[in-house]
């Protein structure tokens, strides 16, 4: 089966109504790729409002965070059950943002991600190093134990995105080349591959994120197993039309 490419715009902490508005219209009014499914994360506030304003009908609205638990006594959180009366069926989860500032451990992730995908809601899960875990050697390592915790909560993956995100390439201009991103990502494929099936593997997308932009989006998508992309800053820009047509 081929993996349809798949392109997130993660506008993070970002946006008022009226620059929301303004990112909307432009997806609105613009070519898209048919064969490219779009996937945009407003902040919660706003995610009724993102969503009664596209008008495109095959792009989807996700919320950046959701909890773990049914609707109850925790002050602040956001509930899968909110999500599904406001007709939101995606989720971003694990962002490194929430890992590192917020003390999320893979544990809490992998069973935030369980929750969501029991209850109907599909999952952009994220990982990715940090700038010393790549120069000690250790990426690998490091993202497979991620991807362990996770695969320790979930059997059923067919709801699951994956995001590699190398931290020191959000948000700082620098990029992952071609060949380090190619090099996870083949090596998250054959993970999954040993220990979960050859099915999931194959038919698991796997997206790349950390400042790609209008420019650096074309070689990326070419690797074999870069299926799309995962945006932040340049989400919020017109050129994220471009990075959504990458393909063509
Ligand atoms: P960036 O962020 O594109 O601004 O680097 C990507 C992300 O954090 O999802």
């Amino acid at each position: 089966m081929a993996r349809k490419f798949f392109v997130g715009g993660n506008f993070k902490m970002n946006g008022t109504r009226k620059d929301l508005k303004a990112i909307v219209d432009n997806l609105n009014n613009a070519q898209l790729d048919p064969n490219v499914e779009v996937v945009i994360a407003p902040p919660a506030l706003y995610l009724e409002f993102v969503k009664q304003n596209l008008t495109k009908p095959n792009i989807e609205v996700a919320a950046q965070n959701v909890f773990n638990k049914p609707n109850g006594a925790f002050t602040g959180e956001i509930s899968v059950s909110q999500l599904q009366d406001l007709g939101i069926k995606w989720t971003l989860l694990g962002h490194s943002e929430r890992r590192n500032e917020l003390g999320e451990s893979d544990e809490f992730v992998a069973s935030k991600t369980k929750f969501a995908l029991d209850n109907g809601i599909s999952v952009i899960w994220c990982c990715g190093e940090s700038k010393d875990t790549r120069q000690a050697g250790e990426t690998i390592k490091f993202v497979e134990n991620q991807l362990a915790a996770l695969a320790k909560e979930i059997n059923d993956w067919k709801n699951v995105v994956i995001a590699y995100e190398p931290i020191w390439a959000i948000g700082t201009g620098l990029v992952a080349t071609k060949e380090q991103a190619q090099e996870v990502h083949a090596s998250i494929r054959s993970w999954l591959k040993q220990n979960v099936s050859e099915k999931v593997a194959e038919e698991t997308r796997i997206l790349y994120g950390g400042s790609v932009n209008a420019k650096n989006c074309k070689d990326l998508a070419k690797e074999e197993d870069i299926d799309g992309f995962l945006v932040g800053g340049a989400s919020l820009k017109p050129e994220f039309v471009d990075i959504i047509n990458s393909k063509q």
